[in-house]
């Protein structure tokens, strides 16, 4: 179990290092996000073991239950919510996340700004674009990103980049590129882009964040 997490963990970096080289870019540039949703704490442990220092989690009720232990007996760990978020579990997000990567919409704008104002703790955030326009997707209109970015600027929200999931079983790469492009138009340094099919992809488009669940902890059950 523990050697598997590492040599995946390994190879997975080498991939990266990989990408970066041809793209000219620098490997620390690049935070890869091992995403640990549904996997229990003995799958995080040996990962963790193995040096990974950064996680994500979909479900904030999920990681309320699984992390708090985790981080007290490790210490040092950077958490953060790629699933959507509903604006009445925004205090709890904004309490046990560093960085939070699915506003995308008015409401939410509003309730993370007085969550953070009432805990005096200010987690990044990305605004999740739905890239590929898909109904059945979260994330905002990219006709909507100018708007809800002025609105988050107002209410000075810590927004530092653009994140997105772009349509499956077709290339990504357009839309990693599209990502990248609105991403540049808005002066935001940060892209969320690349999961466990596409990190290497997404790393040559820009990518500073890889959001890698699979590739590192085998499949999900459920
Ligand atoms: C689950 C998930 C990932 C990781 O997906 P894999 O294909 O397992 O790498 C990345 N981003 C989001 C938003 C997810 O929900």
């Amino acid at each position: 179990m523990t050697e598997n997490a590492s040599s995946r963990l390994a190879d997975i970096r080498a991939e990266i290092t990989t990408a970066c080289k041809i793209a000219r870019r620098k490997p620390e540039d690049v935070t890869l996000i091992a995403i640990s949703k549904t996997h229990p704490a003995d799958a995080i442990t040996s990962l963790i073991e193995a040096g990974q220092r950064v996680f994500g989690e979909n479900r904030v009720q999920e990681a309320q239950v699984k992390w708090p232990d985790l981080i007290e007996r490790h210490g040092d760990i950077a958490l953060h919510l790629v699933g959507q978020l509903q604006s009445n579990k925004a205090e709890d997000a904004v309490a046990l996340f560093d960085s939070i990567h699915s506003l995308d919409r008015s409401s939410l704008v509003k309730a993370l700004a007085k969550a953070m104002d009432k805990q005096d703790k200010r987690p990044d955030l990305f605004v999740q674009v739905n890239i590929g326009s898909e109904p059945q997707k979260g994330g905002c209109a990219i006709a909507d990103l100018p708007g809800l970015l002025d609105e988050a600027r107002r209410a000075e929200l810590p927004v530092i980049g653009l994140m997105c999931v772009p349509p499956a079983d077709i290339e990504p790469a357009p839309f990693f590129a599209l990502l990248a492009k609105l991403a540049d138009d808005h002066d935001l340094p940060g892209r969320s882009m690349g999961m466990s099919g596409d990190y290497a992809t997404a790393t040559k488009l820009g990518a500073t964040h890889l959001r890698v669940g699979s590739a590192l902890f085998g499949a999900r059950e459920g």
